[in-house]
């Protein structure tokens, strides 16, 4: 066997220590997945607040204290603490950076007293950049790959290439930077460029400005070797459009040789109904009156009147305009009129947290709702709805539409990024959910309609929900092709 390679993956979230969407994921099961393939893994990521570090197995490392690491015009220190996310795929070592000046708080990006995001982000994340760099030669390992991922970790690629370009741990080092959603570019003034110590000469439009701002998501797409992104069709859809690639389609175009789409994978070991702790009664799909069971129990914690012949339909979502929500906000009064019950865990815009209450306070045995985040939740309302809904306006892989499936929950999804990747509509007995194109409430309600009306047919729809538990979407396949990617980059040095 060939000897595996050493890969740095760099996170600003990763389950169990941090998380707000399918990055945190990703960034737990893609390093044990590539870790099982043989290679050295390793993940750094902000401690953010007060951690549980005693649940979480989080240790100090004694050599690793008060690091020195430059930002704006003085010094700040981090302190780096080890923990490790075991599976029975093997054991992959996490390093979590302590600063309590920018990760006091729990919540990673947004200040949760305003709901806006910290004022100081720029500062808080050109020091995880730069600690990241700077604390390598303290590891005693050497990389081969430095994977980053979103805007967050969008300086380091610059950093090797300029600054640290010397340091002898760096050469040939190849970094690689995975889109997550380009909706989020990491905007910030000319005055935050001056305090990433970036060299000057790289403020131009070849190098990291972007309309006479500084754009972390832009540096990472000009420095990286490579670039990918989490299905092929979003790498398709940011490449060639101004909708999907929001600004940076251009950009984008130029590094077309150097982009690739990956498709996330699912962590079936926390994704699976036949070995889910965090649900009541577990099935296979062969035991599908089990399922109904985890509805009635899902039906009870929310209020909701159970009635088989009734299908809920179940959201777990991030509350933007993304998610679909101003189509689903105009389909709930015609919704509401079907036998059908719904409901909602999410977190996010306010306004559709009031016009959710609104809905409820109206059908208050039809709709259930929880504004918060829940992993406990989120596996019951997978194991016990009926019917996922997933209307995104854009969407660079999406995890739920996945897990649904594995659960037997059957995804109604706009065909669009990874939805339109893994969902595909069920006819003459071949499928696995339902969806539309033109993104337009109508258009979603006739999916959901479709879905209703085949749920009457129990026979049909059993055959649906095993054939959408038969898909298999995991990172196996995906793993191989990041591997792939990295030895190709490491061969042109
Ligand atoms: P995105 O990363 O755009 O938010 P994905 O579908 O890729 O969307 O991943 C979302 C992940 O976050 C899933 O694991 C989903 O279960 C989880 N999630 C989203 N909102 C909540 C919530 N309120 N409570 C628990 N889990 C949530």
């Amino acid at each position: 066997m060939s000897k595996g390679l050493n890969i740095l993956f760099c996170t600003s979230e990763v389950t169990p220590y941090s998380k707000t969407g399918g990055l945190a994921d990703v960034s737990n099961s893609l390093p044990q997945e590539l870790a099982a393939a043989g290679h050295a893994v390793r993940i750094i990521t902000p401690k953010y607040g007060p951690m549980d570090e005693r649940r979480l197995r989080v240790y100090e490392i004694k050599r690793l204290v008060n690091i020195e690491v430059p930002v704006a015009d003085r010094i700040t220190t981090c302190n780096i603490k080890s923990s490790f996310i075991v599976s029975p795929k093997g054991k992959v070592q996490v390093f979590l950076i302590e600063n309590n000046e920018y990760f006091r708080e729990n919540s990673p990006y947004v200040d949760e007293k305003t709901g806006k995001d910290y004022e100081n982000n720029d500062e808080r994340f050109i020091f995880f950049n730069r600690a990241i760099v700077q604390v390598l030669g303290l590891l005693g390992w050497k990389p081969d790959i430095i994977h980053c991922n979103d805007w967050q970790t969008g300086l380091i690629p610059a950093y090797i290439k300029t600054i640290y370009a010397k340091d002898p741990l760096l050469q040939n080092v190849k970094s690689v930077f995975t889109i997550h959603n380009i909706a989020f570019q990491g905007l910030f003034p000319y005055e935050s460029f001056l305090k990433s110590g970036l060299p000057h000469n790289i403020w131009n439009e070849e190098g990291v400005e972007y309309y006479n701002q500084f754009s972390f998501l832009k540096t990472a797409i000009v420095y990286s070797d490579a670039i990918t992104t989490v299905s092929e069709n979003y790498a398709r859809e940011i490449a060639t459009t101004h909708e999907y690639g929001m600004g940076f389609e251009g950009l984008l175009k130029t590094r077309k040789k150097d982009l690739f789409g990956i498709l996330n994978g699912v962590d079936y070991s926390v994704w699976n109904p036949e070995k889910d702790n965090l649900i009541p009664f577990r099935y296979n799909a062969m035991e599908l009156p089990l399922k109904r069971e985890n509805k009635k129990v899902l039906c009870k914690k929310f209020g909701i009147e159970y009635n088989s012949e009734t299908p809920l339909i179940g959201i777990i979502s991030r509350l933007t305009d993304q998610k679909g929500f101003d189509l689903i906000k105009k389909i709930m009064p015609d919704l509401m009129k079907e036998n059908v019950n719904f409901i909602l865990l999410g977190t996010g815009d306010k306004n559709y947290q009031k016009f959710f209450e609104g809905i409820k306070k109206k059908f208050p045995k039809k709709v259930g709702l929880h504004f918060g985040f829940s992993e406990e939740l989120a596996h019951l309302i997978e194991a016990g709805s009926d019917i996922f809904l997933m209307p995104s306006k854009y969407e660079p892989c999406g995890l739920n539409q996945m897990y649904s499936l594995k659960y037997g929950t059957i995804p109604v999804v706009r065909k669009t990024g990874g939805l339109a990747d893994t969902i595909t509509e069920y006819k003459n007995g071949k499928g696995n959910g339902f969806t539309f194109d033109k993104y337009d409430a109508s258009e979603l309600m006739k999916a959901v309609k479709k879905a209703l009306k085949l749920y009457k047919n129990r026979e049909e729809w059993i055959k649906l929900i095993r054939n959408a538990m038969s898909y298999d979407y995991s990172w196996q396949v995906s793993a191989r092709k990041y591997i792939d990617l990295y030895k190709t980059l490491l061969k042109k040095s």
